[in-house]
Protein backbone atom coordinates (compact mmCIF):
# COMPACT_ATOMS: atom_id res chain seq x y z
CA UNK A 1 0.00 0.00 0.00
CA UNK A 2 1.45 3.58 -0.68
CA UNK A 3 2.24 5.70 1.63
CA UNK A 4 -0.35 8.84 1.80
CA UNK A 5 2.41 10.85 3.05
CA UNK A 6 4.67 10.31 0.43
CA UNK A 7 1.95 10.07 -2.68
CA UNK A 8 0.09 13.34 -1.81
CA UNK A 9 1.31 16.65 -2.56
CA UNK A 10 2.64 18.87 -0.47
CA UNK A 11 0.78 18.54 2.60
CA UNK A 12 -1.58 21.75 3.39
CA UNK A 13 -0.13 23.61 6.37
CA UNK A 14 -2.61 25.62 6.83
CA UNK A 15 -4.80 22.68 6.91
CA UNK A 16 -3.33 21.56 9.85
CA UNK A 17 -3.21 24.44 11.71
CA UNK A 18 -6.94 25.06 10.96
CA UNK A 19 -7.80 21.46 12.25
CA UNK A 20 -5.22 21.96 15.76
CA UNK A 21 -5.03 25.53 16.72
CA UNK A 22 -7.98 26.99 18.49
CA UNK A 23 -10.66 28.73 16.59
CA UNK A 24 -10.91 31.95 19.08
CA UNK A 25 -7.24 32.22 18.44
CA UNK A 26 -7.06 31.73 14.81
CA UNK A 27 -9.45 34.42 14.87
CA UNK A 28 -7.41 36.85 16.81
CA UNK A 29 -4.69 39.71 15.17
CA UNK A 30 -1.88 39.75 16.87
CA UNK A 31 -0.23 43.09 18.74
CA UNK A 32 0.50 44.99 15.64
CA UNK A 33 4.25 46.63 16.40
CA UNK A 34 5.12 49.41 13.47
CA UNK A 35 8.80 48.90 11.96
CA UNK A 36 10.46 53.01 13.61
CA UNK A 37 13.34 52.64 11.81
CA UNK A 38 14.81 56.12 10.87
CA UNK A 39 11.89 57.90 12.89
CA UNK A 40 11.26 60.25 15.49
CA UNK A 41 9.75 57.52 17.74
CA UNK A 42 6.92 58.83 20.03
CA UNK A 43 4.26 55.57 19.96
CA UNK A 44 5.21 53.36 23.04
CA UNK A 45 5.79 55.60 25.95
CA UNK A 46 9.28 54.90 26.29
CA UNK A 47 11.64 57.20 28.28
CA UNK A 48 13.54 58.84 25.66
CA UNK A 49 16.65 59.47 27.39
CA UNK A 50 19.47 57.06 27.16
CA UNK A 51 22.06 56.15 30.25
CA UNK A 52 24.48 58.16 31.12
CA UNK A 53 28.31 56.33 29.09
CA UNK A 54 29.67 55.71 32.77
CA UNK A 55 26.03 53.76 33.45
CA UNK A 56 26.44 51.96 30.27
CA UNK A 57 29.98 51.05 30.65
CA UNK A 58 28.72 49.24 34.26
CA UNK A 59 26.26 47.42 32.64
CA UNK A 60 28.94 46.35 29.59
CA UNK A 61 30.84 44.78 33.46
CA UNK A 62 27.59 43.42 34.77
CA UNK A 63 26.83 41.75 31.64
CA UNK A 64 30.52 40.11 31.24
CA UNK A 65 30.15 38.71 34.83
CA UNK A 66 27.07 37.49 34.30
CA UNK A 67 26.99 33.37 34.74
CA UNK A 68 25.02 33.07 31.42
CA UNK A 69 26.17 28.88 32.00
CA UNK A 70 23.60 29.03 35.25
CA UNK A 71 19.83 29.63 35.51
CA UNK A 72 18.98 32.73 37.04
CA UNK A 73 17.48 32.86 40.78
CA UNK A 74 14.13 31.64 40.60
CA UNK A 75 12.91 33.77 43.29
CA UNK A 76 14.72 36.94 42.37
CA UNK A 77 15.22 37.59 46.09
CA UNK A 78 17.55 40.31 45.84
CA UNK A 79 16.21 41.83 43.70
CA UNK A 80 12.89 41.74 45.35
CA UNK A 81 14.25 43.14 48.09
CA UNK A 82 15.79 46.15 46.66
CA UNK A 83 12.42 46.62 44.48
CA UNK A 84 10.58 46.74 47.84
CA UNK A 85 12.34 49.08 49.26
CA UNK A 86 12.26 51.47 45.61
CA UNK A 87 8.62 50.81 45.58
CA UNK A 88 7.73 51.42 49.18
CA UNK A 89 5.59 48.37 49.25
CA UNK A 90 4.10 48.15 52.81
CA UNK A 91 4.98 45.76 55.48
CA UNK A 92 2.93 42.65 55.06
CA UNK A 93 2.37 42.89 51.19
CA UNK A 94 4.27 40.63 48.97
CA UNK A 95 5.58 41.11 45.70
CA UNK A 96 5.63 39.28 42.69
CA UNK A 97 7.70 39.73 39.23
CA UNK A 98 6.75 39.41 35.65
CA UNK A 99 8.58 39.73 32.51
CA UNK A 100 7.04 43.22 31.91
CA UNK A 101 3.53 43.58 33.53
CA UNK A 102 2.26 42.36 30.76
CA UNK A 103 3.21 38.79 31.90
CA UNK A 104 1.34 39.46 35.09
CA UNK A 105 -1.49 40.52 33.25
CA UNK A 106 -1.48 36.92 31.90
CA UNK A 107 -0.65 35.15 35.38
CA UNK A 108 -3.62 36.96 36.87
CA UNK A 109 -5.99 35.93 33.78
CA UNK A 110 -4.91 32.02 34.04
CA UNK A 111 -5.69 31.99 37.97
CA UNK A 112 -9.51 33.66 37.32
CA UNK A 113 -9.76 31.49 34.17
CA UNK A 114 -12.69 29.16 36.04
CA UNK A 115 -15.37 27.94 33.70
CA UNK A 116 -17.63 31.52 32.64
CA UNK A 117 -15.14 33.69 34.12
CA UNK A 118 -15.47 37.63 33.48
CA UNK A 119 -12.42 40.06 33.59
CA UNK A 120 -14.15 43.83 33.50
CA UNK A 121 -12.18 46.87 32.74
CA UNK A 122 -13.27 50.09 31.52
CA UNK A 123 -13.05 51.93 27.81
CA UNK A 124 -10.78 52.99 26.21
CA UNK A 125 -7.96 51.27 28.01
CA UNK A 126 -4.74 49.15 27.53
CA UNK A 127 -5.85 46.96 25.05
CA UNK A 128 -3.70 44.02 26.26
CA UNK A 129 -6.79 43.57 28.92
CA UNK A 130 -9.60 42.33 26.66
CA UNK A 131 -6.67 40.76 24.72
CA UNK A 132 -5.41 38.62 27.33
CA UNK A 133 -8.72 38.03 28.62
CA UNK A 134 -9.79 36.51 25.47
CA UNK A 135 -6.66 34.19 24.63
CA UNK A 136 -7.20 33.08 28.15
CA UNK A 137 -10.36 32.18 27.89
CA UNK A 138 -12.42 35.00 30.20
CA UNK A 139 -15.22 36.82 28.79
CA UNK A 140 -14.52 40.80 28.67
CA UNK A 141 -17.04 43.23 29.90
CA UNK A 142 -15.55 47.34 29.05
CA UNK A 143 -17.68 49.91 30.49
CA UNK A 144 -17.56 52.61 29.14
CA UNK A 145 -15.40 55.78 30.28
CA UNK A 146 -17.98 59.24 30.72
CA UNK A 147 -17.27 61.43 27.67
CA UNK A 148 -14.41 63.44 29.47
CA UNK A 149 -12.78 60.00 30.14
CA UNK A 150 -13.42 59.80 33.58
CA UNK A 151 -14.46 56.83 35.94
CA UNK A 152 -18.19 56.03 36.33
CA UNK A 153 -18.36 54.68 39.52
CA UNK A 154 -22.06 53.65 39.17
CA UNK A 155 -21.68 52.41 35.70
CA UNK A 156 -18.67 49.86 36.90
CA UNK A 157 -20.74 49.18 39.98
CA UNK A 158 -23.69 47.96 38.01
CA UNK A 159 -21.78 46.05 35.73
CA UNK A 160 -19.80 44.13 38.73
CA UNK A 161 -23.29 43.54 40.11
CA UNK A 162 -24.52 42.11 36.64
CA UNK A 163 -21.40 40.31 35.36
CA UNK A 164 -19.92 39.34 39.11
CA UNK A 165 -16.33 39.44 36.97
CA UNK A 166 -13.45 37.69 38.63
CA UNK A 167 -10.90 40.32 38.42
CA UNK A 168 -11.56 44.10 37.17
CA UNK A 169 -8.49 45.78 35.90
CA UNK A 170 -7.91 49.79 35.91
CA UNK A 171 -4.71 51.91 34.57
CA UNK A 172 -3.98 54.56 36.86
CA UNK A 173 -3.29 57.10 35.36
CA UNK A 174 -5.24 55.01 31.78
CA UNK A 175 -3.75 54.16 28.77
CA UNK A 176 -4.57 55.79 25.89
CA UNK A 177 -6.62 58.70 27.96
CA UNK A 178 -3.66 59.99 29.99
CA UNK A 179 -6.01 60.74 33.03
CA UNK A 180 -5.68 59.92 36.34
CA UNK A 181 -9.33 58.61 37.73
CA UNK A 182 -10.92 59.77 40.33
CA UNK A 183 -9.11 58.01 43.57
CA UNK A 184 -12.67 58.00 45.62
CA UNK A 185 -14.26 56.54 42.96
CA UNK A 186 -11.81 54.09 42.22
CA UNK A 187 -12.00 53.27 46.37
CA UNK A 188 -15.85 52.95 45.91
CA UNK A 189 -15.17 50.46 43.63
CA UNK A 190 -12.64 48.45 45.19
CA UNK A 191 -14.66 48.48 48.07
CA UNK A 192 -18.13 47.02 46.62
CA UNK A 193 -16.61 44.91 44.32
CA UNK A 194 -17.20 41.12 43.67
CA UNK A 195 -13.68 39.61 43.02
CA UNK A 196 -10.16 40.94 42.68
CA UNK A 197 -9.09 44.66 41.64
CA UNK A 198 -5.82 45.15 39.89
CA UNK A 199 -5.10 49.32 40.10
CA UNK A 200 -2.04 49.31 36.65
CA UNK A 201 0.42 51.94 38.18
CA UNK A 202 2.11 51.41 34.99
CA UNK A 203 2.32 55.34 34.44
CA UNK A 204 3.88 56.03 38.40
CA UNK A 205 6.33 57.66 37.83
CA UNK A 206 4.58 60.80 36.14
CA UNK A 207 1.73 60.89 38.05
CA UNK A 208 2.84 60.17 41.95
CA UNK A 209 -0.57 59.30 42.71
CA UNK A 210 -0.64 55.63 44.24
CA UNK A 211 -2.82 53.25 45.83
CA UNK A 212 0.25 51.38 47.22
CA UNK A 213 0.26 52.70 50.55
CA UNK A 214 -3.53 51.77 50.66
CA UNK A 215 -2.83 48.09 49.92
CA UNK A 216 -3.42 47.16 53.99
CA UNK A 217 -6.68 48.60 53.86
CA UNK A 218 -8.55 46.28 50.98
CA UNK A 219 -8.20 42.54 51.13
CA UNK A 220 -9.05 42.42 47.75
CA UNK A 221 -6.53 44.93 46.04
CA UNK A 222 -3.50 44.20 44.00
CA UNK A 223 -1.25 47.43 42.78
CA UNK A 224 0.72 46.74 39.61
CA UNK A 225 4.10 48.63 38.74
CA UNK A 226 6.60 48.36 35.63
CA UNK A 227 10.11 49.87 35.29
CA UNK A 228 9.35 50.14 31.32
CA UNK A 229 8.12 53.97 31.61
CA UNK A 230 10.65 54.86 34.14
CA UNK A 231 13.40 53.87 31.22
CA UNK A 232 13.99 50.37 31.39
CA UNK A 233 11.30 49.22 28.95
CA UNK A 234 14.36 46.83 27.07
CA UNK A 235 14.70 44.97 30.47
CA UNK A 236 11.13 43.56 30.49
CA UNK A 237 10.23 43.80 34.44
CA UNK A 238 7.12 44.26 36.04
CA UNK A 239 5.77 43.63 39.35
CA UNK A 240 2.98 43.06 41.59
CA UNK A 241 2.69 44.20 45.30
CA UNK A 242 -0.49 42.92 47.20
CA UNK A 243 -1.41 40.45 50.08
CA UNK A 244 0.98 36.79 49.97
CA UNK A 245 -2.71 35.08 49.81
CA UNK A 246 -3.28 36.48 46.03
CA UNK A 247 0.51 36.52 45.02
CA UNK A 248 1.12 32.57 46.15
CA UNK A 249 -1.71 31.28 43.79
CA UNK A 250 0.07 33.47 40.93
CA UNK A 251 3.29 32.35 41.39
CA UNK A 252 2.24 28.75 41.23
CA UNK A 253 1.26 29.85 36.99
CA UNK A 254 4.52 32.06 37.30
CA UNK A 255 7.29 29.83 34.95
CA UNK A 256 9.96 29.72 36.83
CA UNK A 257 12.87 31.43 35.41
CA UNK A 258 10.54 33.84 33.84
CA UNK A 259 13.28 36.57 34.63
CA UNK A 260 16.68 36.24 33.25
CA UNK A 261 20.49 36.64 34.63
CA UNK A 262 20.40 39.87 32.87
CA UNK A 263 17.52 41.40 33.63
CA UNK A 264 18.05 40.45 37.41
CA UNK A 265 21.53 42.06 37.54
CA UNK A 266 20.61 45.12 35.46
CA UNK A 267 17.68 45.75 37.48
CA UNK A 268 19.59 45.33 40.65
CA UNK A 269 22.70 48.27 39.08
CA UNK A 270 20.07 50.27 38.35
CA UNK A 271 17.84 50.75 41.46
CA UNK A 272 21.25 51.64 42.85
CA UNK A 273 21.26 54.30 40.25
CA UNK A 274 17.24 55.36 41.00
CA UNK A 275 18.77 59.37 41.08
CA UNK A 276 18.94 58.86 37.14
CA UNK A 277 16.22 57.54 36.50
CA UNK A 278 13.97 59.81 38.73
CA UNK A 279 15.68 63.40 37.22
CA UNK A 280 15.06 61.27 33.69
CA UNK A 281 11.19 60.86 34.51
CA UNK A 282 11.07 64.64 36.45
CA UNK A 283 12.51 65.63 32.80
CA UNK A 284 9.61 63.70 31.39
CA UNK A 285 6.89 65.69 33.61
CA UNK A 286 8.53 69.16 32.33
CA UNK A 287 8.54 68.11 29.10
CA UNK A 288 4.99 67.34 29.04
CA UNK A 289 4.06 70.79 30.70
CA UNK A 290 5.99 72.15 27.70
CA UNK A 291 4.49 69.67 25.19
CA UNK A 292 0.95 70.54 26.12
CA UNK A 293 1.28 74.09 25.98
CA UNK A 294 2.80 74.06 22.64
CA UNK A 295 0.16 72.08 21.24
CA UNK A 296 -2.72 73.97 22.92
CA UNK A 297 -1.61 77.06 20.53
CA UNK A 298 -2.30 74.85 17.76
CA UNK A 299 -5.36 75.49 16.04
CA UNK A 300 -7.92 73.15 15.32
CA UNK A 301 -6.84 70.29 17.60
CA UNK A 302 -8.46 69.12 20.94
CA UNK A 303 -5.68 68.04 23.87
CA UNK A 304 -6.94 66.04 27.05
CA UNK A 305 -5.07 66.37 30.06
CA UNK A 306 -2.57 64.26 31.02
CA UNK A 307 -0.59 62.78 34.28
CA UNK A 308 0.98 60.13 32.34
CA UNK A 309 4.03 60.21 29.55
CA UNK A 310 1.85 61.05 26.67
CA UNK A 311 -0.70 63.31 25.21
CA UNK A 312 -4.13 61.80 23.43
CA UNK A 313 -5.33 64.69 21.47
CA UNK A 314 -8.03 64.50 18.84
CA UNK A 315 -7.53 66.27 15.38
CA UNK A 316 -10.45 66.05 12.49
CA UNK A 317 -8.84 63.90 9.84
CA UNK A 318 -6.70 62.09 12.26
CA UNK A 319 -5.45 58.70 10.02
CA UNK A 320 -4.50 61.81 7.53
CA UNK A 321 -2.72 63.69 10.39
CA UNK A 322 -0.47 60.94 11.07
CA UNK A 323 0.09 59.58 7.92
CA UNK A 324 1.34 63.10 7.60
CA UNK A 325 3.42 62.66 10.18
CA UNK A 326 5.51 60.14 9.35
CA UNK A 327 6.37 61.55 5.87
CA UNK A 328 8.00 63.61 8.06
CA UNK A 329 9.54 61.03 10.13
CA UNK A 330 7.81 60.94 13.25
CA UNK A 331 6.05 57.85 14.10
CA UNK A 332 3.04 58.69 17.23
CA UNK A 333 -0.03 56.32 17.72
CA UNK A 334 -2.99 56.25 16.23
CA UNK A 335 -5.84 55.40 18.03
CA UNK A 336 -8.87 56.33 15.52
CA UNK A 337 -10.79 53.82 14.23
CA UNK A 338 -9.68 51.41 17.61
CA UNK A 339 -12.66 52.40 19.72
CA UNK A 340 -15.49 54.91 18.76
CA UNK A 341 -14.42 56.82 22.04
CA UNK A 342 -11.39 57.66 19.83
CA UNK A 343 -12.55 58.90 17.04
CA UNK A 344 -9.99 61.36 15.23
CA UNK A 345 -7.50 60.69 18.29
CA UNK A 346 -4.12 60.27 18.33
CA UNK A 347 -1.16 59.68 21.04
CA UNK A 348 1.89 61.33 21.46
CA UNK A 349 4.67 60.32 23.60
CA UNK A 350 6.73 62.94 25.19
CA UNK A 351 10.17 63.23 23.66
CA UNK A 352 13.06 64.98 24.84
CA UNK A 353 13.00 68.99 24.62
CA UNK A 354 14.47 68.48 20.70
CA UNK A 355 12.13 65.80 19.60
CA UNK A 356 8.78 67.24 21.16
CA UNK A 357 9.97 70.46 19.12
CA UNK A 358 10.39 68.69 16.08
CA UNK A 359 6.93 67.09 17.16
CA UNK A 360 5.16 70.73 17.51
CA UNK A 361 6.75 71.63 14.00
CA UNK A 362 5.62 68.61 12.32
CA UNK A 363 2.13 68.90 13.70
CA UNK A 364 1.46 72.43 12.66
CA UNK A 365 2.57 71.42 9.19
CA UNK A 366 0.68 68.19 8.87
CA UNK A 367 -2.12 69.69 9.57
CA UNK A 368 -2.21 72.52 7.42
CA UNK A 369 -1.45 69.71 4.59
CA UNK A 370 -4.41 68.36 5.66
CA UNK A 371 -6.93 71.02 5.98
CA UNK A 372 -5.38 72.25 2.55
CA UNK A 373 -6.19 68.23 1.17
CA UNK A 374 -9.98 69.48 2.14
CA UNK A 375 -10.16 72.54 0.05
N1 LIG B 1 -0.18 48.57 31.73
C1 LIG B 1 -0.43 49.66 31.00
C2 LIG B 1 -1.56 50.56 31.39
C3 LIG B 1 0.35 49.96 29.87
O1 LIG B 1 0.07 51.04 29.13
C4 LIG B 1 1.42 49.09 29.54
C5 LIG B 1 2.33 49.32 28.36
N2 LIG B 1 1.88 50.06 27.33
C6 LIG B 1 1.62 47.96 30.33
C7 LIG B 1 0.81 47.73 31.42
C8 LIG B 1 2.68 46.93 30.01
O2 LIG B 1 3.93 47.36 30.32
P1 LIG B 1 5.17 46.38 30.42
O3 LIG B 1 4.73 45.01 29.95
O4 LIG B 1 6.22 46.97 29.57
O5 LIG B 1 5.54 46.34 31.87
Amino acid sequence: MMNMVESSAAPDVQDWVTSVVREDIRALASYHVPDSSGMIKLDAMENPYPLPEAVRREIGDIAAGAELNRYPDADARELKGLLRQAMAVPPGMDLLLGNGSDEIIQLLAQVCARPGAVMLGVEPSFVMFPMIAKVCGLRFVGVPLAPDFGLDADAVLAAMAQHRPAVSFFAYPNNPTGNLFDADALERIVRNASGLVIIDEAYHPFARASFMARLPEFPNLLVMRTLSKLGLAGLRLGLIAGRPEWLAELDKVRLPYNLNVLTQRVALHMLSRADILDAQAQAIRDGRTLLSAGMSRIAGIQIYPSDANFILFRAPGAERVFEALKRRRILIKKLTGSHPALRDCLRVTVGTPEQNEAFLGALSASLQEVGAGHA
